[in-house]
């Protein structure tokens, strides 16, 4: 793990004199030394637009750009390459979706989501709603923070158009079931899509045994650059579905009076893309495909129980969030404390965390939770030191705010 962590540069520096101690990672992770240079190195040598030129240069940048969607496409367990589709990152690929699945879909038709999404995924189907008049079930959740599978069946109707959940929750670190989930949907006949951004850091993802349709995910989630990620549609998901945007690069000929669209993928990529991102998204997979995941397990593991006992064990600190099956990241609310001032004085320490309503407001309410939480998210370049020094800190913050 230390010889992991050193691959991370911004790590290794001091905070207000302090060593930093990230966990921030729910956010956005870091990025390893190998993505740095890989998009250092593109900028280099094969910078050009892709698709168009006759010339050398863009004839690289566009099998750089195309071998980064087969990498996505191995890293997924995806079939063939033509079922990934980049995208900004989650928020795009579902606003995508939300566009473009909906066609035929009439005013009654249903979709179902759960209460502990992140905005990304309640947000375009809400826009959706008042578009089309679609109505939005939601699956609940426990005190735990784990959802109530149990009331899936009775959601379930003739008119339910997809069911769309999260992978992991970036507020609770709840890892749902989503094999069992798509199972119940799939024997009803309706597709389902899964919001990846917190899946894919904590571990390998394999579309086929999870048996969802749709997977979105985000690059600067899982160790690469921003603005850039990737919808997966399973078959010809892509085939039948309108585009999205419109612009160069989709289509096959354009007049005015008409467009024939290029095929997938293309077809749902308009305008230039991000070419270094898509790079750097693949170089980022393809470093950790090199990792030994059993290991990381343990690890997180590891760091989830320290965390989840040392917070545990202050007077006055409620964990939210006690599922069965969690990624380190730990919400927790401090008796007569604000959250936003456990994250200024933690800052103060060197530590970085995360306050508010991490994007679910309803998930917030839910626990009655009206100012959000302080959260803590580890990512696998954290240590079990830093997680000691996180809990004595967050119990020198209770004792000066309390
Ligand atoms: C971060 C996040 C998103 C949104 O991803 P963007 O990269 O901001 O588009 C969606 N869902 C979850 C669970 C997230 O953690």
């Amino acid at each position: 793990m230390d010889a992991i962590r050193d691959q991370f540069p911004v790590l290794h520096q001091e905070i207000h004199g302090k060593p930093l101690i990230y966990l921030d990672n729910a956010a956005t992770t870091q990025k390893p030394q190998a993505v740095i240079d890989t998009i250092r190195e593109f900028y280099e040598n094969d910078n050009a637009n892709i698709h168009r030129g006759v010339h050398t240069l863009s004839a690289r940048a566009s099998e750089r750009f195309e071998a980064a969607r087969a990498q996505v496409a191995r890293s997924l367990n995806a079939e063939s390459e033509r079922e990934i589709v980049f995208v900004r990152g989650v928020t795009e690929a579902i606003n995508l979706l939300a566009h473009s699945i909906s066609h035929d879909w009439q005013a009654g038709d249903e979709i179902i989501l759960s209460e502990l999404e992140h905005h990304a995924n309640i947000v375009p189907w809400v826009m959706l709603k008042e578009r089309k008049g679609i109505e939005i079930k939601v699956i609940p959740v426990d005190d735990n923070g784990e959802l109530e599978i149990g009331a899936l069946p009775g959601l379930l109707t003739k008119r339910t158009r997809l069911l769309a959940i999260n992978h992991v929750s970036n507020a609770l670190g709840t890892i749902n079931p989503v094999a069992r989930i798509t199972e119940i949907a799939r024997e009803r006949g309706v597709p389902v899509l899964v919001d990846g951004a917190q899946g894919l850091p904590h571990g390998p993802v394999d579309v086929e045994a999870l048996g969802c349709d749709f997977y979105a995910c985000s690059s600067h989630k899982v160790f690469g650059p921003s603005g850039v990620g990737a919808l997966y549609a399973r078959g010809d998901w892509f085939e039948r579905m309108p585009p999205f945007l419109g612009g160069g690069d989709m289509i096959e000929e354009v007049r005015f009076d008409g467009i024939r669209y290029a095929p997938p993928p293309s077809k749902f990529e308009a305008g230039t893309p991000n070419i270094e991102g898509a790079i750097g998204f693949a170089a980022a997979l393809s470093w950790l495909n090199s990792l030994d995941w059993l290991a990381i397990e343990r690890h997180e593991a590891a760091l989830l129980a320290r965390m989840t006992d040392g917070l545990g064990s202050i007077p006055g600190l409620r964990i939210i969030g006690t599922a069965a099956h969690k990624v380190p990241v730990v919400s927790f609310l401090i008796d007569g404390a604000h959250p936003h001032d456990i994250g200024t004085l933690l800052d103060s320490m060197g530590i970085a965390i995360r306050t508010g309503h991490h994007c679910a407001m309803p998930l917030m309410q839910r626990f009655s939770a009206v100012s959000g939480t302080a959260r803590a998210s580890a990512a696998f370049y954290n240590t079990t030191d830093e997680i000691d020094q996180f809990v004595a800190a967050v119990s020198r913050v209770r004792d000066m705010l309390v």
